[in-house]
């Protein structure tokens, strides 16, 4: 039988390869380490943790990523597999004993009959047989070159730009309201597109000095080649002036407060970021501050006291496509459908993420070589709702990479307070078992 060929043995291509394997499809992996590194990869291993050593929580009953856990080992996936042998104690996490559990992950491939190994950089996207790519968020130059030929300059970012994104629901509407900027928009959906926080000067004030105090992180030595200069982290603009925010990204202009006669000083503005309108991001709020420090400032902001945030900012290195005008339902690049894209360059965030996108797309490639197709699970499950938000939910213009919640999943009604929480993360995940099962 035909082979399908993987390109990335990181955390996505290796769960690719495995699950495609169980179902008696062989492949090739074409991995560039250890003869061409990273400047984050350590190893000439199969899935090298780059950085932290965590799978975040384990928690399956309250926690999107633990639900995602849940769903890999349901699917018998690999790299659970392997973070589970070797976890280490950290309480409700999922911490990782790194280089064994990437030696298990490599031994388990390498030893598999349907499984070989190519160990060199692909250069070029290939024009014949059936392909996924998994080069992750430091896909190098030249494929990315050719990837970026191949779908448009537009469609192909070197780095992400992420403005934290905060949950609808946990926005105080008796502060903040809905309003496109001098009013924009017709239908409903025009006019639910912004949310707006006001401030007065004192808050503006105290906001700036909380931001330029603020603790922030470091690029990596060898991450900054390249860094754009459309794209300024907050901080940085707070620190070319204290009026330069006002003037940016928190202009007062075209707005009217209904909750009061006062004309705010300055307005932070969210912005609807997916269909389902249960998750908005802060306009222009990209930033380097470190997560504790975000979750301080950010809620100063009148409205968000109470925020709960879904992810938190950041600007990374980080090479991805954008996967809401490229990809089909099948993950499959709509100009080429015999390459399929998975992993972090699909505009997933994370190990666990990165390695279920794996999961999905091997399962699906060996399918079609098999002669069926395999629907995306439902997108009542964690995986499927990670695949409706990269191939069609998030809005394409603002396309940043994203980590599993439970914004990305169809509401289930609040019942208020904590509670109410509990129960309705509880009924998402009892939901998404069912529904994955079935898939399954
Ligand atoms: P990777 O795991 O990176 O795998 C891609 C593979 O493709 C690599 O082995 C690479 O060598 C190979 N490759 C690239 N180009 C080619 C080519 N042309 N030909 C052949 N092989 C190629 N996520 C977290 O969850 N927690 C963290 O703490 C964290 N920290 C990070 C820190 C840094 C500096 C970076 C860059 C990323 C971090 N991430 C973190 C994100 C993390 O990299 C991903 O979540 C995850 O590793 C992505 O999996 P992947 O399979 O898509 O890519």
């Amino acid at each position: 039988m035909e082979p399908i060929h993987i390109i990335g043995g990181g955390m996505a291509g290796s769960e690719a390869a495995w699950q495609a394997v169980q179902l008696g499809v062989p492949v090739v992996i074409h991995e560039m380490r250890p003869k061409k590194g990273t400047f984050a990869h350590r190893t000439g291993d199969f899935a090298e943790m780059v950085c932290s050593n965590s799978f975040r929580s384990d928690d399956h009953e309250q926690n999107a990523v633990g639900l995602l856990h849940w769903e890999m080992r349901a699917a018998q996936g690999l790299i659970l597999e392997a973070a589970t042998a070797h976890r280490l104690p950290a309480g409700g996490a999922l911490a990782v004993d790194r280089d064994p559990f990437a030696a298990y992950v490599t031994a388990k491939l390498k030893s598999h009959p349907l499984v070989s190994v190519s160990y060199e950089e692909v250069t070029e996207l290939p024009t014949e047989g059936h392909w996924i790519v998994a080069t992750g968020p430091l896909t190098s130059g030249a494929l990315a070159e050719s990837i970026r030929a191949a779908t448009g300059a537009e469609s192909l970012a070197f780095f992400d730009a992420i403005a934290p994104i905060v949950y609808a629901e946990s926005v105080d509407m008796s502060v903040a309201w809905m309003q496109s900027r001098y009013d924009k928009g017709e239908t409903i959906e025009e006019q639910t597109a912004y949310m707006n926080c006001p401030m007065d000067r004192d808050e503006y004030n105290a906001f700036i000095d909380a931001l330029l105090a603020a603790e922030k992180t470091e690029f990596h030595e060898g991450e900054t080649a390249g860094y754009f200069d459309g794209c300024l982290p907050i901080e940085v603009m707070a620190e070319r002036g204290r009026e330069t925010l006002r003037f940016g990204p928190m202009k007062p202009v075209g707005l009217t407060n209904p909750h009061s006669d006062k004309k705010p000083y300055a307005v932070v503005q969210l912005r609807r970021d997916n269909k389902l309108g249960t998750l908005y991001n802060i306009v222009g709020f990209q930033t380097k501050m470190k997560y504790g420090a975000q979750t301080t400032v950010l809620k100063m902001i009148p409205g968000l006291h109470e925020a709960s945030f879904a992810r938190l900012g950041g600007i990374h290195r980080n090479t991805f496509i954008n996967s809401p005008t490229l990809l089909d339902h099948q993950m499959r690049l709509k100009s080429r459908p015999n390459i399929r894209f998975a992993g972090q360059i699909t505009g997933v965030e994370g190990y666990v993420e990165s390695a279920a996108m794996g999961l999905v797309a091997g399962r699906m490639a060996a399918a079609e070589l098999l002669g069926r197709e395999l629907p995306p699970p439902p997108r009542e499950t964690a995986m499927g709702a990670l695949i409706a938000h990269i191939t069609g939910d998030a809005e394409a213009k603002t396309f940043q990479p994203m980590n599993v919640n439970f914004g990305l999943f169809p509401p289930i009604e609040a019942r208020g307070g904590r509670k109410g929480r509990h129960d309705r993360y509880k009924a998402y995940t009892d939901r998404a078992k069912e529904a994955f099962a079935a898939w399954l």
